[in-house]
Parts: C-alpha cells; structure tokens; sequence
C-alpha cells in the first residue's frame, strides 16, 4: 500500500486502508465528489488531497471541509506498476544508434507547468523527464536528451532568456544532436522563435518550438501531442526555427509554422497558433506523416555552419499609434536613449498626425533607426499609396513590407548589436535574414474563421 500524503491526512487513508490510485469517494457539507486518488507531489500544499475526476479534471479538496473519505475500489496494482516500468524505461533507456538523437529544452509555460491544487492557479512545476515520463510514444522516435534551460512563464522573459536558449540550442548542435526542441510558454512564443531565428541562422538541423494552450492535467490538454509533433518535426528534413501547435482545435495534426512569420492569434483555442502573411511549411501528425505545404525552407545538413549573433543589447521599443497618440511619447524615447523604434502604424503604416514627420526626422538625426509596421497583423506596409505614406518615409522611417512587429522588434535589436553602424542597421532591416519578409503577399494565407465567411 502507498501513500503518497503526509500528516493528518496519511493518517485517515491508512486508517480506511485508501492508497494512491484508489477510487473514493469524499464528502464535504453539501457535495460529494468520486474519482482516483492521486499522489501529491511535494511542492503542493500539505492541506489536500486530490482527485481525477471521470470527466478526466483533477480537483484539490481541502482536508478540514472534508466530513467523510471512503475507498469505492482497489486500484490494481498490475496497472500501477506497468506505468512505473514505463516510465522507468523512458528515463534510464540507453542510446540507441540507429535512432536520432533530439534534445529536448524546458524554459516554462504550460508545458511545463501544472495545476497547483492549493490555489487553483497553475504553477511552473513540470520536469522535462516527467513530461518525457508522461509522453513515452517519444522513445521510439528518437533517442531523447533534456535539460531545464530556465523555468520562467513566457511574458516574462527578457533578452537574456532568448541568449540563454540560443546558447543552449548552439551547446546541443555542437555537441552533434539531430534536431533540438524548445518548451515553451505559448504568449510570447512567436518572440522566442523570430529571437532565435536572428541569433542561430543557417541552423544545420530543426529547432523547434512547442508549448501547451491548456494546462497537462486537464482533460483538454494539448502538450502530448504538441510535444510529439515537435519532435516528429526536430527528426524531419525542415532546418532552421520553427513552432510547432495544434492545427485545428481537434487533436488531428499540427502546423510547421516559420520561426520568424509565427503569432499567438487567440488566447485560449488550441489552434492559436498562424503563420502570418506565409503558408506554413507543414503539417505533421503524430504518427510523423507530413504533409509538405511548402519547399522554400532550408534542408537539414549536418555540414551547413550554424551562424550565431548573440548580443541583443540595445534599447529598442515597440510602440502602438492610435487616434490621439501623442508625439511627445515618441520623442521621449529618443531622449532616454533607444536606439531603435518600431512603429505598428495603422492601415498600409501611417500615423496619427502631422508632427510625426518632424519627429521622424528629430530621431534621423540623433541616429535613431525608425521603422514602421502594421498593426493590421495580416498585409503589408505600403508607404507609397497615400501622400502621408510617402511623406513618413521621406523623413526617415523604414517601411518593414509584411514583417510582424514583434519580429521587428527583436530583429531591430539584432541588428543594431550585430551591424557596424547605423548605415548598416538600416539597410539589414529591408534585407530578409531568416525568412521575415516575403515579397509577394500569398492570398491564400489570410485565414477567415470558418463558418464565419
Ligand atoms: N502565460 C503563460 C506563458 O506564456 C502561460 C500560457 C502558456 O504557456 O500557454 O508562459
């Protein structure tokens, strides 16, 4: 018999003979509830016990409002220790030669998270090699290699997160790995992705990134199988960044999105995740069927030299116009030392008023690069068509064609860390480095909600 709680409570389970996977039943003042007993990781509280429901959530009940616990059935032992042998095997298995090696990289999110039963919040919690316990399918595609490079929730990375996996990523390429996978909190996944495209081009095999949009105890959760996608894609032919998510809400397949053309679209669906202005590169099922949308990517070449640029030191901002924005906003940038400003104008790039083109030309001569995007998502800037369009641009700011601001954002840090001077800067925002800008925008690519339109 095992039990995995302590105090108070280990007490009454032993006393009514309950173990960790039992089928109870527990009675508050006025609800009752049955399901599994599962174990209680130690991070939890002390104070609970927690149960999977039939309809597959789990629930934390509080101990003290608990008036009466009763076994309903054995768990089997059979079923328990088949489970135990898996996952035993899953992390101590040895390298198989005729299998690819992927490494697989922890940074947080979801993915790599699960529900705190305390709180009802969920916490970043997961190891890699629990989630690796609990995806075993992942064994027989590729010999798997994890490291914890930070456990942070995605909005709250900073530049030195994405130098930190870039380094990760380049230690696992050198060291001869097939593919790499990143995990990875969904929010700013697509910052992540354009971050590495710029830091690590020319990459000689897959990097991938994956997260979860709904937490791994849920019934809905989608990290398994967004996991095992990404590593189906991490052993496939398409090299460089990219970011592999649910397709359609249904568990069917997943996208191969372009690390550098990649956004979060919805903030909950599953299948959250487009390729902006772009196809995507693929589609992948689980079983590691692909279907090839496009073949404009870069094979895997184990010869091919990884270029990286890790410096991403310079003050860049990202702002938003709008009715009413007020220009001295802007010049305060330019005060306080940024280097480089992404406008996200509105329509085909302008602005909301005509003391945007002094402006403009206030930040040219401190040196300060200004470039101009749209916050329209889909589409591209063209500064051509309206007379203000045209004027902006002769003040100084650099149309970005169908660059996604975000990936302005950290390709305009980029640059200005990577490049000689400014000169050099402006010309590299207009040149496409890792697949940020196309020049044709494909139709086909703006998606309408289905049963919308
Ligand atoms: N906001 C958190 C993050 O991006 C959780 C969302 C998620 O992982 O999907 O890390």
């Amino acid at each position: 018999m095992t039990v995995s709680y302590s105090g108070e409570i280990k007490k009454v389970l032993e006393k009514k003979k309950i173990s960790d996977f039992d089928e109870v039943e527990v009675k508050k003042q006025n609800v009752s509830y049955s399901g599994k007993l599962i174990p209680r990781p130690e991070i939890y509280s002390q104070d609970h016990v927690i149960l999977k429901l039939k309809n597959g959530y789990n629930i934390g009940v509080n101990f003290d409002e608990i008036k009466e616990i009763n076994k309903i059935k054995s768990a089997t032992v059979e079923k328990e220790d088949k489970n135990k042998d898996k996952h035993k095997k899953t992390l101590v298995q040895k390298r198989d030669p005729k299998k690819p090696t992927i490494a697989i990289l922890s940074t947080g999110g979801t993915i790599a998270s699960k529900l705190d039963y305390a709180t009802g919040g969920v916490v970043v919690s997961f190891s890699v090699d629990d989630l690796i316990g609990a995806v075993p399918e992942l064994n027989s595609i590729a010999n798997i290699e994890t490291e914890v490079v930070c456990s942070v929730w995605s909005q709250w990375m900073t530049q030195d997160n994405w130098q930190q996996m870039a380094k990760a990523v380049k230690k696992y390429i050198d060291s001869g790995v097939d593919g790499v996978v990143i995990l990875h909190g969904t929010d700013t996944m697509g910052y992540s992705a354009a971050a590495l495209s710029f830091m690590l081009r020319d990459s000689p095999v897959p990097v991938v990134l994956t997260g979860a949009q709904r937490s791994t105890d849920r019934a809905s959760a989608d990290s398994a199988m967004n996991i095992i996608c990404a590593v189906q894609t991490a052993v496939s032919d398409i090299s460089g960044v990219s970011v592999v998510m649910h397709g359609e809400s249904d568990d069917s397949f997943c996208f191969v999105h372009p690390g550098a053309k990649v956004k979060k679209t919805h903030s909950s669906r599953r299948d959250a995740f487009q390729s902006i202005n772009v196809l995507p590169f693929a589609k992948v099922w689980p079983s590691g069927k692909m279907e090839f949308v496009r073949d404009d990517f870069k094979k895997r070449d184990k010869k091919r030299k990884l270029l990286t640029g890790f410096d991403l030191s310079e003050k860049v901002a990202l702002i938003k116009l709008y009715n009413g924005y007020p220009v001295e906003d802007f010049l305060y940038q330019i005060k306080k030392g940024t280097k480089g400003i992404v406008l996200e104008g509105t329509g085909l790039g302008h602005v909301p008023n005509a003391d945007f083109f002094e402006a403009a030309l206030i930040a040219k001569k401190a040196g300060v690069i200004v470039c101009m995007c749209t916050q329209t998502v889909w589409g591209r800037v063209r500064d051509d068509v309206y007379e203000d369009g045209r004027k902006i641009q002769q003040c100084g700011v650099i149309p970005l064609e169908d660059m996604l601001s975000e990936t302005a954002f950290v390709k305009l840090k980029w640059v200005l860390a990577n490049s000689k001077n400014v000169d050099e800067a402006r010309k590299l925002m207009i040149e496409n480095l890792a697949g940020e800008i196309t020049e044709r925008t494909d139709p086909r690519t703006f998606v309408c909600m289905p049963g919308v339109v």
